[in-house]
């Protein structure tokens, strides 16, 4: 998937968090308000792809993508649970600072938010992504759309449809 295919995802998923949950929402004991989220949520769906060297952020951080395999680690759950770990850290921690710790929490749901879309739509690409490390380091993908193929803008558009479906459904009716 294209970088504007994952940040319209992140973007347009985190859209609907906010109008499902215009007050806000937890995660575990975590208040999190996704209105701050937005900011963070297209970096987020961004971030994974630093490992394709051709890509904007590969070449720009030409060290980190070398590093890297593409879909390799980026494209694990590992990031997003740091980025988990880093939420309760900042909640236990900085409890004393409640607005400080809903703002920094919120940026930090955004990206791990994103960054679990991301891996979520290349999962529908045959490449797939090693979604089970470090128990496995096979590939898993359900569907085959192509990058940059018609395919690829037929399924962002479903996913839009059944996102805009889903917060009908949840929430007007
Ligand atoms: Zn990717």
């Amino acid at each position: 998937m294209t970088g504007k295919t994952h940040a319209t995802v992140g973007v347009l998923s985190t859209a609907a968090l906010i109008i499902l949950h215009p007050k806000g929402f937890e995660v575990g004991n975590i208040q999190i308000l996704p209105i701050i989220s937005l900011a963070t949520a297209a970096l987020g769906s961004y971030l994974p792809d630093i490992d394709i060297h051709q890509s904007a952020l590969g070449r720009k951080y030409r060290i980190i993508s070398k590093m890297l395999k593409h879909r390799g680690f980026t494209h694990t759950l590992v990031m997003p649970l740091c980025f988990l770990l880093l939420m309760y850290v900042v909640a236990h921690y900085m409890s004393p600072f409640s607005m400080l710790v809903i703002g920094i929490n919120s940026l930090l749901f955004g990206l791990m938010f994103g960054w679990i879309l991301h891996i979520f739509a290349d999962m529908f690409n045959k490449k797939g992504v090693p979604l089970l490390f470090p128990i496995t380091n096979s590939r898993i993908y359900v569907a085959t759309v192509k990058t940059r193929h018609r395919s690829e803008y037929v399924w962002l558009a479903l996913y839009i449809v059944c996102i805009s479906i889903l917060v009908v459904w949840l929430r007007f009716l």
